[in-house]
Parts: C-alpha cells; sequence; structure tokens
C-alpha cells in the first residue's frame, strides 16, 4: 500500500481506518483491529473520548488561533496543573518531541553559559531516541540515524546506557547536561535499572550537570507513575512532554524546574504554533484523566496483568519481556515484521521500533478483555 504522491519513507499497515473507539480501530471494510499501538504511544484515552472531543469543540467556538504573543487560558491551566503534578517551575510549550528536546539543548546551553563557565556538552544514551530535527538526531545515538547527515550539530556526548563507570568517564567541566529516557522506547524498550537512575541523578547534581529527562514516550502515566522519573524517587531539572499531550493534536513542553525558571529570557525562545489553545484545550482534559489515582493504578495493574499473560506464553521464539506499565516490549529471537503481519490479518495492531523487539503501547484505558483478545492473537502467531 502507498499513498500517491505522499511520503515514500514509511511503510504502511495494510488497513485503511475508518474510525476508532477506545482501544479499537476500524477499517474502511468493517474490520475490527484492537490498536497496541495507539498512534505511536499518543492516544492514550484511545480514540473519540468525548470529554476531550468537547473540550476541543468548545475551544473551536472561540478561536483556534491567536499566536502566543496573546493570553492563553487553556496554556496558563495546562501548565498549571504540569508543574503541580511534578517539580515546580516553567512550562514553554512547542509542537513535537523532537521541538521540545531541541528546547531543552538551547536551554541548556544557556544555563552552561550563565552558570557554568561556558560548559556546552550534552550527554546522552547509546539506543536513545529524541527525535528527528538535526539536534535531536545528534542526541540520538544510534548510527542509523546519523548516517546521511554529517557533520552532525557538535558537542553531543554518547555513554552507555545503565553503565555508571561509563557516565563517568564522558563527564567533565565542559558538560551541561545529561538527556536520558527512564525506558528507551525506540530504543527497544530498554528499561533503566533503578540504582543507575539514582546515582545518576546524584553523580549529576554533584557534578553540576543538569539532569533533563525526555518523557514524551514515558510521561503522563503510561509506566503506571504520572511520570516515570517518579517511580525511581528522582529530581530532574527539565522534563520534555509530548506524544499524547495534546490528546491527539500537535503539541508538547519543556518544564524546568524552579531554581531554573529565569535562565531563559525574554526572546530567547519562540514559536508560532507551540501552545495552540486548542492542543491545550484537549492536553487540560487529558492530564486531568492520566493523572487521577484511579487512572494510574489500573495501567499499573493491566501492565503487569499483561507482562504476565505474555510470559505465560512461554513460545521459544520470546527471549524476553520487559517494561513498566503499559509500555512492554517483547525481545525475540528473530525477525518482528513478519509476526507484526500476522497480527494485523488477526485483527491486532503491533509494531516493533528494533528488529527483533515487538513494542506494546495500547491506549491506558485498554480493557483487561482487549488485554486477553491481544495475547491470544499473539500466542497463536508465536506459536
Ligand atoms: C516520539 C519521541 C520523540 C520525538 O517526538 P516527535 O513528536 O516525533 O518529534 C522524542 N523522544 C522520545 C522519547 C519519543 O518517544
Amino acid at each position: 500500500m502507498a499513498i500517491k504522491g505522499m511520503d515514500n519513507t514509511v511503510k504502511l499497515y495494510q488497513l485503511k481506518p475508518d474510525s476508532g473507539h477506545g482501544a479499537v480501530i476500524t477499517d474502511v471494510n468493517g474490520k475490527k483491529y484492537i490498536d497496541m499501538l495507539a498512534g505511536v504511544a499518543v492516544n492514550l484515552l484511545g480514540y473519540n473520548d468525548a470529554a476531550v472531543n468537547k473540550a476541543i469543540n468548545g475551544q473551536l467556538k472561540r478561536y483556534i488561533h491567536t499566536s502566543r504573543l496573546f493570553y492563553n487560558h487553556q496554556g496558563e491551566k495546562l501548565a498549571k496543573q504540569l508543574v503541580a503534578k511534578s517539580f515546580g517551575g516553567m512550562v514553554y510549550y512547542v509542537n513535537t518531541g523532537a521541538e521540545a528536546n531541541e528546547v531543552a539543548i538551547k536551554f541548556a546551553r544557556k544555563w552552561g553559559i550563565l552558570k557554568k563557565k561556558g560548559a556546552y556538552k550534552i550527554v546522552t544514551f547509546k539506543n536513545s531516541f529524541h527525535g528527528r530535527t538535526i539536534a535531536a538526531l545528534t542526541a540520538t545515538a544510534q548510527e542509523k540515524f546519523h548516517k546521511y547527515l554529517k557533520p552532525l550539530s557538535p558537542g553531543f556526548v554518547y555513554a552507555k546506557f545503565n553503565d555508571l563507570d561509563d557516565v563517568r568517564k564522558k563527564i567533565d567541566a565542559k558538560t551541561a547536561a545529561v538527556i536520558i529516557e527512564p525506558i528507551q522506547a525506540e530504543g527497544g524498550v530498554n528499561v533503566a535499572d533503578a540504582e543507575f537512575m539514582k546515582q545518576l541523578a546524584a553523580f549529576c547534581a554533584s557534578k553540576k550537570v543538569l539532569l533533563i529527562v525526555d518523557e514524551i514516550q514515558t510521561g503522563l502515566g503510561r509506566t503506571g507513575n504520572l511520570f516515570a522519573y517518579q517511580g525511581y524517587g528522582i529530581k530532574p531539572d527539565v522534563m520534555t512532554l509530548g506524544k499524547g499531550l495534546g490528546g491527539g493534536l500537535p503539541l508538547s513542553a519543556v518544564i524546568v524546574s524552579k531554581k531554573l525558571k529565569d535562565i531563559f529570557a525574554i526572546g530567547d525562545h519562540g514559536t508560532t504554533m507551540g501552545g495552540n489553545p486548542v492542543a491545550c484545550a484537549a492536553g487540560n482534559v487529558l492530564f486531568g484523566k492520566v493523572s487521577g489515582k484511579a487512572m494510574l493504578k489500573s495501567v499499573r495493574e493491566k501492565g503487569a496483568y499483561l507482562a504476565k499473560k505474555l510470559i505465560e506464553i512461554k513460545s521459544p521464539k520470546i527471549k524476553e519481556v520487559r517494561g513498566a506499565g503499559l509500555l512492554v516490549g517483547i525481545e525475540l529471537t528473530e525477525e518482528a515484521a513478519p509476526y507484526v503481519e500476522s497480527a494485523l490479518k488477526k485483527g491486532l495492531i503491533l509494531n516493533s521500533p528494533k528488529p527483533n523487539v515487538i513494542r506494546l503501547v495500547p491506549p491506558l484505558i485498554i480493557s483487561k478483555a482487549q488485554i486477553d483478545k491481544a495475547v491470544q492473537i499473539i500466542s497463536e502467531i508465536l506459536k
């Protein structure tokens, strides 16, 4: 399948969506699919959440866009919720995950000039994913993304994930920041060890290095904590959010801690569309729902249930099941692509960010019955 005249860089699923409801997509032929991809970890509340739709419609009737030069009540309300439930401070809006990381990188560079004698280096981790713009892709420490882009953006250093000794070697007086995903989702669902994360945070603090968590995929309840860093008992200096933040509309954000809120001054940040009121209206409803205690508890329960059921399949093709909450990776002993295809035929949408890893990121509102059905299909295809 291909779309005429549009984007030859993607291999399309053999499915033409007609509509979506909850965790299910119906195609143009009326066939239903359980969606374990959810718009690439975007549709946290599934399709057609009535409250999100209502909020969008409500703001549409007032205005769609005025630019960030004007008061934005939706943006203010969302920022208030975001800082209250994370680590305080200031919110800068943009539109995509990559952009949020770009802002975080620029922020760290200015901080380095003001507060650390011109420190500029950014340490990131092998197998990370931070987005598709040039600096964000340079931060993305995977050679396959760098191949055709050289020269890359200068000042990036790569460390081994879950290896504090290597981080120690890569940090010096010129290091401004470390950027880490608590779980490398695109990199194959690699979970940061609890001890590593704690020691990394302490080491960064001792070396006066900003700790930036990229929670674009792990944030907003995905792992069963509102933000994954909270599960580690650490406090980052900066956090980037995106994907589901706008309830399916483009919206991303950078949150900086209270003590950093005066680093950026007038003119240091700019965006034409960032913080769009319609996207923020959706974000307000979404955030209210995903930050609820009952919602987070249900994500932990369903995530544990899903992982347990997958382990019980006991297929020789499954090497490992790993993840947290409703971000689950199945590492296979062979290529995942053919299984993704056969699952689709049976009405299940899967995805493999790495050749031998299937990643499950269903909507947080998926039901236990839908999980059962999905696991049944996975067990059939991996027989
Ligand atoms: C998806 C993702 C990004 C990039 O987001 P875009 O909206 O595609 O730019 C960055 N970091 C992480 C961890 C992601 O999962």
